[in-house]
């Protein structure tokens, strides 16, 4: 059986049911609940029946390394935040289980993302190859390096929470550009947007709280 014919008319009713809780969860941009409609988030969780259900529910999940898929609430309102107009150029710091990667793919962007542990690196590359998501072009690294090979973006997400502003990020965004993250802030994790005005000037705006894994430095072998 191959990966897509595991998405059922039962796991598709249940995404219409999780994209109704995030409408009402104040998520509201129409295109973003479109995405998190057609990806199959029960395929990412490291192709286990036992989650068929619970991938639906607004819930993080492990997804092996101590590592988690991020909330589906929350990958909703990163993706909003992100303002995304189709075919624009995406830096993700953290590819994860690639649910996340998958959503902008389905917005139409095209997505580079970077993972700094190995295993995952390696299995997410054959889901995201298996589902067909051939515009999200993966790399095992450091994400606080970026990607300058195929710099500047039109917006970065990080999706794990930064310490601190990842200042070679920052150089890496096109003039306009903007940056979602996860930002420790004052002992809590806030979600923080930065736009670049000017070669070196920066605006920056503080949203709502939010709960991550640590942005890491270095690589996992
Ligand atoms: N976007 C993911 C979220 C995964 S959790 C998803 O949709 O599933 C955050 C991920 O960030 C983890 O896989 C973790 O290994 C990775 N990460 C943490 N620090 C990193 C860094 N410096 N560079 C790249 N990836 C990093």
């Amino acid at each position: 059986m191959t990966l897509l014919e595991k998405d059922t008319y039962r796991h598709k009713g249940l995404r219409k049911e999780l994209v109704a809780l995030l409408r009402k969860k104040g998520i509201s941009d129409e295109k973003v609940l479109a995405a998190i409609e057609r990806v199959p988030r029960h395929l990412f969780l490291g192709l286990d029946n036992i989650f068929d259900v619970t991938a639906y529910e607004d819930k993080a999940f492990p997804i092996g390394e101590g590592q988690t898929i991020s909330q589906p609430y929350t990958v909703a309102y990163q993706s909003q935040l992100l303002e995304l107009l189709p075919q624009e150029k995406v830096l993700e710091i953290g590819t994860g289980s690639g649910y996340q990667a998958a959503v902008l793919a389905e917005l139409g962007a095209k997505v580079f993302s970077i993972e700094r542990q190995r295993k995952l690196y390696d299995r997410t590359r054959d889901v995201l190859n298996e589902l067909g998501y051939k515009s999200v072009k993966m790399f095992f690294g450091d994400g606080y390096e970026g990607l300058e090979t195929f710099a500047p973006y039109d917006k970065i997400i990080i999706t794990a929470a930064a310490p601190h502003i990842p200042e070679k990020l920052l150089y890496q965004l096109m003039l306009g550009g903007q940056m979602i993250l996860p930002l420790e802030i004052e002992g809590a994790t806030k979600m923080v947007r930065i736009t670049r005005l000017e070669e070196k000037e920066f605006d920056q705006e503080i949203f709502s709280e939010a709960a991550f894994v640590p942005m890491l430095k270095g690589k996992v072998f």
